[in-house]
């Protein structure tokens, strides 16, 4: 049987990695990048881009029965995946191209996102001739990137976030903790405002004028589905994303599964969910394939550990929060741990 694995980021890698031994199936994983990458240490490399090899890992490194295709996809349709070189049809296909992070600004100049390992050594390489840099939004990422600046560079930060909190899904006290943590390294933080104009300098849309030499755009995600054709809209859901039933597969078809940040599931958008998805896909394809009943998927609520800087970060599991140097070693070893796992 023909399986297509559409990205190779969280949900692919996994995915692919436990396909790989499978006989019956004959893998195809497409990215066009040719690496697994672990994002939540993406803010560490503005300030420290050794650590990318720490980070990275070829995907052929530990892949090795899958047809590997390192190239971008221009198509996906319901019934093959077209990219400039080659057309791949498939009994199975799981859609997994994860999110992007648009830059919601008309001009775009000196704007950065912190999308993957290139971008982060590009801002890097950026920031080297930066004095100031303005980050829009405080969010996850946008809350560990100004850390992470804040802690390793004398850089002068200021911080945008549209609402009255920093993290504000989070409890209060991780809010509170995050922003004492950038107050105390004269990080500037605006709160209730959002910046809405790049000209000569970044203004928001309560009229402040933000001096800055490069803008870190941290604002939420979008999807890019302009790959996708021949699909009825019904598939996409309003925030963007593709739309699933219980068992992950794309609305309305049979063997097209979905999984991770693209999935329209109502839930934090993380790697452990990418990794929740890859694993009840794997099941439930050898399921339908044997004519077995599918397995559901159930949202769950996880801990969140926000890093703020490499030695400081924050636990959050519902109302409860904590803080300080543990929560900064156990998102190390996960890191560790997710790296060493494709690797075995
Ligand atoms: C800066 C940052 C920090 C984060 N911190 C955390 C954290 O602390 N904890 C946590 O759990 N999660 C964190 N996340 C979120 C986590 O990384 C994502 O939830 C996870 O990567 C989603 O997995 P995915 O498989 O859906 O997509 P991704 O991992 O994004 O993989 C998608 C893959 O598809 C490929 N692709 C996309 N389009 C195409 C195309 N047209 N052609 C070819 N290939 C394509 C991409 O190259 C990519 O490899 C963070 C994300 C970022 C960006």
């Amino acid at each position: 049987m023909k399986l297509v694995i559409a990205g190779g980021g969280f949900c692919g890698s996994i995915l692919a990695k436990k396909f790989d031994s499978r006989d019956e199936f004959d893998t195809t994983l497409i990215d066009e990048n040719g690496f697994f990458e672990f994002y939540p240490t993406l803010p560490r490399l503005l300030t420290d881009p050794d650590y990318e090899s720490k980070v990275r890992l070829r995907l052929d490194s530990f892949l090795s029965d899958t047809n590997l295709i390192e190239d971008k996809m221009e198509k996906i349709t319901p019934e093959f995946v077209e990219t400039s070189a080659d057309r791949f049809k498939f009994d199975y296909l799981v859609i997994c191209t994860g999110a992007n992070y648009p830059i919601r600004l008309d001009n775009t100049e000196d704007v950065f996102t912190v999308n993957d390992v290139t971008s982060s050594l590009m801002i890097h390489e950026r920031l080297e001739r930066s004095e100031s840099v303005l980050i829009v939004g405080g969010g996850l990422i946008g809350v560990e990137v100004a850390s992470e600046l804040a802690a390793d560079t004398d850089k002068k930060i200021c911080l945008v976030h549209p609402h009255s909190r920093l993290i504000e899904r989070n409890p209060v006290s991780a809010s509170k903790y995050a922003e004492r943590f950038l107050n105390e390294r004269n990080v500037r933080l605006i709160f209730n405002d959002k910046v809405v104009t790049n000209e000569d300098n970044f203004y928001t849309e309560d009229d402040e004028m933000i001096k800055a030499d490069i803008a870190i755009w941290c604002g939420g995600l979008g999807f890019d589905v302009s790959f996708l054709h021949g699909f009825d809209g019904s598939i996409f859901s309003d925030h963007g994303g593709l739309k699933v039933d219980r068992y992950l597969r794309l609305e309305e078809h049979d063997k097209i599964f979905v999984g991770g940040d693209i999935t329209s599931v109502s839930e934090e958008k993380t790697g452990h969910n990418a990794d929740r998805h890859a694993r009840l896909i794997y099941q439930n394809i050898i399921k339908h394939s044997k004519g077995k009943r599918l397995s559901k998927y159930q949202t769950k609520e996880f801990p969140l550990l926000i890093s703020l800087g490499r030695k400081d970060g924050i636990f959050t599991f519902r109302s409860f929060s904590f803080a300080g140097p543990l929560p900064a070693l156990a998102k190390y070893i996960l890191e560790r741990a997710a790296i060493t796992r494709l690797r075995l």
